[in-house]
C-alpha cells in the first residue's frame, strides 16, 4: 500500500508529577515524574504518539522550535527518511544528548503513526512479531532517606511484593556504598533463592570496586550486571569481564548506531540497553540492533517513563531474535518500573496488559497505547504546537 499523507502539525506535552517519597539511586534522588509526548496529525487525521527521555523543557524547546518547522509537510510513512533529514540538520551540533531524545520522540509517533496508516502494530514494522507476551521482570528497590538497616528491611518487603504479584525475575539498585551494597546481594538471593536477580548500579563504581562487587553477585549467581562503570570507559569493561563470570549490560546512556558501535567494539559488554525514548528512536534501535547482532550481543531496552516507552520496548522484544540462537533458547525479558507512575498508570485509556509478571504485546495498529486527553490536561505543565 503507498500512504500520501502529509504531516500537518506536531505538538508536545510536557508533563509532570511530584511524587510522594523520593526515589533514591547511586547518583541522584527523583522528587518528581516528568515526561514529554509528542504528537503529530496527519492530513489523514490520524495522529501519532511518541515519548522523549531526558530533561523535559530543554528537549520540549529543542523539539518544537527547531525539529518540527522541518517535518511540517513531510509525509510521515517516509519515517526512516524523515530521521535522516533531521540528522543532517543537525549534525554538526546535535550527533547526542538532549536533541538526540527530541529525534526518538518524534522517530517513535512516526512509527506509531505508521502503523495506524497501514493498519498494523509497530512490531510488525520492525520486522514481525514472533510472540505475543513477554516475561517481565520488575525494577524498583530505589534507596531512601532512612538507616542502612531499615532500608534493607524496606526493600525485602517491596521485592517480596513483586513476587507475590507473580514477577520471577528482580532488579535492585547498588551503588550506595560497597558494605551496603554487598549485604544487600547477599540478603536478597539468601531471601529469594529461586528468582532472577540482576543488580543496576548506574555508573556508579570504579573498575577495582566493581570487580569486588561483580564478584559477590558471582558468588550469588545474579543474572546481570547492569552499567558497573562508567560509559565514557568503555574499553573497561573489557578488563572487568575478563575477571567475572555474569554478563555485563549497558547502554541506556548511550545514543545511535555509531555510539554504540563505539561501545560495543570496545569488547566486555553482553547485554545492549538503549532507551528508545533517547537512543534515536525505535528505527534506530533496530540499527543498534543490527551492530549488536554483529558483536554477538542481544539488546533488551532500558524502559522508563510513560507507557509509549513501555509498549515501544514491548513491541521491539516482540520482533527481537536471541544471540546465538537454539531450539530452547530464553527469551529476554521486558522491564517494568514498578514504582509510583502516575504520568504512565493514569494517562493512557488503552494500556499494557501485565499479568502475573507477563505483558502483552498491543495488538492495535501502531504502537497500541493511547493517551486519555483528559488526563494529559490533568498532568501538562505546557503544551506547544507547530502547524
Ligand atoms: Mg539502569
Amino acid at each position: 500500500m503507498i500512504c500520501h499523507p502529509k504531516i500537518t502539525a506536531i505538538r508536545t506535552h510536557r508533563l509532570q508529577h511530584s511524587l510522594e517519597e523520593p526515589l533514591g539511586f547511586s547518583q541522584w534522588q527523583h522528587e518528581k515524574r516528568n515526561a514529554l509526548l509528542v504528537e503529530i496529525e496527519d492530513s489523514e487525521g490520524n495522529t501519532g504518539w511518541g515519548e522523549c527521555y531526558g530533561p523535559t523543557e530543554v528537549t520540549q524547546s529543542g523539539l518544537h522550535s527547531f525539529y518540527a518547522p522541518l517535518l511540517i509537510g513531510w509525509n510521515p510513512c517516509q519515517n526512516e527518511a524523515a530521521w535522516q533529514h533531521l540528522w543532517r540538520a543537525s549534525l554538526d551540533f546535535a550527533r547526542k544528548g538532549v536533541m538526540m531524545g527530541a529525534m526518538s520522540g518524534i522517530d517513535m509517533a512516526l512509527l506509531d503513526l505508521k502503523g495506524k496508516q497501514l493498519g498494523v502494530s509497530a512490531s510488525e514494522l520492525m520486522g514481525g512479531r514472533i510472540c505475543d507476551e513477554l516475561h517481565c521482570y520488575a525494577t524498583g528497590m530505589y534507596f531512601r532517606n532512612v538507616s542502612e538497616s531499615n532500608l534493607l528491611e524496606i526493600i525485602l518487603e517491596e521485592a517480596a511484593s513483586y513476587v507475590a504479584l507473580g514477577y520471577q525475575a528482580l532488579k535492585i539498585k547498588v551503588g550506595k556504598n560497597i558494605d551496603f551494597d554487598i549485604r544487600q546481594i547477599r540478603t536478597m538471593r539468601a531471601t529469594f533463592p529461586d528468582i532472577a536477580l540482576m543488580a543496576d548500579s548506574n555508573h556508579a563504581y570504579d573498575l577495582p570496586e566493581a570487580v569486588k562487587v561483580g564478584r559477590v553477585l558471582d558468588e550469588c549467581s545474579y543474572s546481570w550486571f547492569e552499567e558497573p562503570l562508567s560509559p565514557n570507559h568503555g574499553r573497561l569493561f573489557t578488563k572487568l569481564a575478563e575477571k567475572l563470570d555474569l554478563p555485563l549490560a549497558t547502554g541506556e546512556c548511550e545514543q545511535t548506531r555509531w555510539g554504540f558501535q563505539d561501545l560495543l567494539s570496545a569488547g566486555g559488554i553482553a547485554i545492549a540497553q538503549p532507551d528508545l525514548a533517547y537512543c534515536g528512536g525505535p528505527s534506530e534501535a533496530l540499527k543498534i540492533r543490527a551492530i549488536a547482532s554483529s558483536h554477538g550481543v542481544n539488546v533488551i531496552p532500558h524502559a522508563w517513563g510513560t507507557m509509549l516507552n513501555l509498549a515501544t520496548a514491548a513491541h521491539f522484544l516482540a520482533s527481537t531474535f536471541v544471540e546465538p540462537g537454539r531450539a530452547e533458547t530464553t527469551p529476554p525479558l521486558l522491564e517494568i518500573d514498578q514504582t509510583p507512575n502516575p504520568l504512565r498508570d493514569e494517562l493512557y485509556s488503552t494500556p499494557l496488559e501485565i499479568k502475573n509478571g507477563i505483558a502483552s504485546v498491543p495488538t492495535l495498529p501502531g504502537l497500541g497505547v493511547e493517551p486519555d486527553r483528559e488526563a494529559l490536561a490533568r498532568f501538562c505543565l505546557q503544551k506547544t504546537e507547530q502547524q
